[in-house]
């Protein structure tokens, strides 16, 4: 029988926050997945793979690496178990496998469970729809600890595609990353993306809209990853017995992008 939550990448750090934040939401835990050999979970049950994780849970809390999203959104879809997706870096391809599942069930994928980032977001795409492109430049800047393995952070990708929705174009279009070298001037409408590593930095994100007159600033910063877990786990509260489909944060926040 289906019940409770399910972890998977329960040892990581988001995982073993998620433990918490699922015990503080007074939801039982149905057990967790790792990568094989890692089998330090303190009390919880640990499944053999995805699949045994998903026939036991109500949902399932994803946050491992982009290279499990493939495998993780097929066994979800034949198990019919509902998932919160929060890894970040997966590729186009990996996406078009998670909205297929999302035919199949209900599916919440978010880069950021902040309720803060998911408000910026927000603005960000009535300011990019305000905004001349031509005279206010886009650029977004994002920090995080040297432990992060992909870049652009999928919160500033998140931004991004915020911006190009606001201005009616498509990220990939536009999108300018990792300047090195002679670029050339800055084309009109271009959205610049830079990533620092260092430290423990939890996560922050800015986005600046720079003119020749003025700049317009919007920052926002975690300091404890506690932000994303209790996100996560609204998430999964929020999901439980929804109808198949893929949602976001601004669904479970009542404040889907664009409305
Ligand atoms: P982490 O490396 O501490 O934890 C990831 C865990 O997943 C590890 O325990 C690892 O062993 C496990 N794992 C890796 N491959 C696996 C596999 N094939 N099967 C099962 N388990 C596997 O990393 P983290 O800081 O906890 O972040 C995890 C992911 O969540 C990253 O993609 C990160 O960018 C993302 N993240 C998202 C948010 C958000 O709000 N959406 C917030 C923080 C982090």
């Amino acid at each position: 029988m289906k019940q409770g939550f399910g972890i998977a990448g329960i040892a990581g750090r988001m995982g073993q926050m998620l433990v918490q934040e699922v015990a503080a939401a007074g939801a039982p835990l149905a057990g967790g997945i790792d990568r094989p050999g890692v089998n330090d979970i303190g009390s919880a049950d640990l499944f053999a793979d995805i699949s045994g994780l998903a026939e036991a849970s109500e949902v399932v809390i994803d946050f491992t690496h982009a290279s499990t999203a493939r495998v993780h959104a097929r066994a979800m879809a034949r198990a019919g178990t509902a998932w919160v997706v929060g890894t970040t870096g997966l590729s186009a391809e990996d996406e078009a496998e998670l909205k297929r599942a999302a035919e199949t069930i209900a599916v919440v994928y978010a880069p950021n469970f902040a309720p803060g980032v998911n408000l910026v977001l927000a603005l960000a795409e009535q300011m990019a729809r305000a905004l001349p492109a031509a005279r206010y430049d886009a650029e977004i800047v994002e920090m995080h600890h040297r432990q992060k393995v992909d870049a652009p952070s999928g919160t500033a990708i998140g931004l991004g595609q915020a911006v190009a929705r606001g201005r009616g174009v498509q990220l990939a279009d536009v999108m300018q990353s990792g300047r090195d070298g002679h670029t050339g001037a800055r084309p009109d409408g271009a959205i610049g993306f830079a990533a620092l590593r260092g430290g423990q930095v939890v996560g922050e994100h800015t986005l600046l809209f720079a003119a020749a007159d003025e700049h317009i600033a919007i920052t926002h910063r975690a300091f404890d990853r506690r932000v994303f877990a209790a996100g996560a786990v609204r998430a999964a509260l929020w999901v439980r017995g929804r109808a198949p489909g893929l949602y976001s944060m601004m669904d479970v926040l009542g404040m889907r992008a664009g409305g």
